[in-house]
């Protein structure tokens, strides 16, 4: 049994908060949000008043939190009340340099430190069967792979401080231009003629296969689980993934990556999103392609 303290109990968080208790684990949570809170406690969370309550005799805090500017407040509260030793891992989506800094602030405290953001949605997260992408020493990943074991199912040390956000962006880069492309494929084939069986018959099989086509199809009919058969209710919001696309076009800025149809994408789903958008799947972009003349 591990004393847990768990901050930002959200959509993400308060899943993942859960599991942490059903494997008997002692977690005591904080979120801003009463509501949060209160739901987090019916599932067996210690609700904490005031965030250094939470942090109280806890050996490792898990951060689950919106952006970067959050992390690093909360991280500097967190670093000034544990003990040298503790471990602290966030498993937010962030930018590449915030959770370095952040990584940074923790070695000057002595403290043990992981970034593992996640991928696998509010379903997984509930399920227990989340990706986690590490980032951050030998020493910190072994300390904290039993407790991210619980709440996914792989787990991928990707390498140093920041790693684990760099692998998530460079994902979702891949995915937010995969998802433009073969939306572009179906608007084609569809001027042309094309059933959508037919193209995804050819296309799920050839070279043009891909996650985009083959689990999330973007068109009604040939992969039934897909958010397009569901009014594109999500699945994943347009809105993250343009979150996504701008911490990949603010990360190849700062490294001085060229990613052209990265930013293309991400003014894309810009121009998606200021259309009244942010809250359907991502794959409803294709809509926008059908009515380009
Ligand atoms: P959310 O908005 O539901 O939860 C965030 C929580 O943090 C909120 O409850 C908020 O009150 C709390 N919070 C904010 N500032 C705080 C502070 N200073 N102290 C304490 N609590 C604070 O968001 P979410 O969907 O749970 O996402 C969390 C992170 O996970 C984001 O970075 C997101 O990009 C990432 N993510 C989300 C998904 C998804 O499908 N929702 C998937 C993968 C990754």
């Amino acid at each position: 049994m591990t004393r847990i303290a768990f901050i930002g109990l959200g959509n993400m968080g308060g899943p993942m908060a859960a599991n942490l208790v059903k494997a008997g684990h002692a977690v005591t949570g904080f979120d801003l949000s009463h509501d949060v809170l209160k739901a987090a406690e019916a599932s067996g969370v210690k609700p904490a008043s005031v965030l250094t309550e939470a942090l109280a005799d806890a050996e490792v805090v898990v951060t689950m939190l919106p952006k970067g500017q959050h992390v690093l407040t909360v991280w500097t509260d967190v670093l000034r009340s544990v003990p040298k030793g503790t471990l602290v891992i966030d498993s937010s989506t962030i930018d590449v340099d915030s959770a370095r800094k952040a990584h940074a602030m923790a070695s000057d405290a002595g403290c043990l430190s992981l970034d593992a953001p996640v991928s696998g949605g509010t379903g997984g997260a509930a399920a227990g069967t989340l990706t986690f992408m590490a980032g951050g020493s030998a020493e910190s990943f072994a300390a904290a792979k039993p407790l991210l074991e619980v709440m996914g199912k792989k787990i991928v040390h990707c390498g140093d401080a920041g790693a684990g956000q760099a692998a998530k962006i460079c994902n979702n880069m891949i995915l937010g231009i995969s998802m433009i492309g073969v939306c572009e494929a179906f608007v084609l084939g569809e001027k042309l003629g094309l059933s959508h069986q037919a193209l995804f018959d050819v296309a799920s099989t050839s070279s043009g296969q891909c996650w985009s086509i083959n689990t999330h199809c973007p068109v009604p009919g040939p992969v039934p689980t897909s958010p397009a058969n569901n009014d594109y209710k999500p699945g994943f919001a347009a809105a993250l993934m343009l979150k996504d696309l701008r911490l990949s076009q603010e990360a190849a800025l700062s490294s001085g990556a060229s990613t052209p149809l990265g930013a293309e994408a991400a003014q894309l789903y810009a121009l998606f999103e200021k259309l009244g958008n942010g809250g359907r799947d991502f794959s409803a972009i294709i809509e926008m392609f059908r009515e380009a003349k």
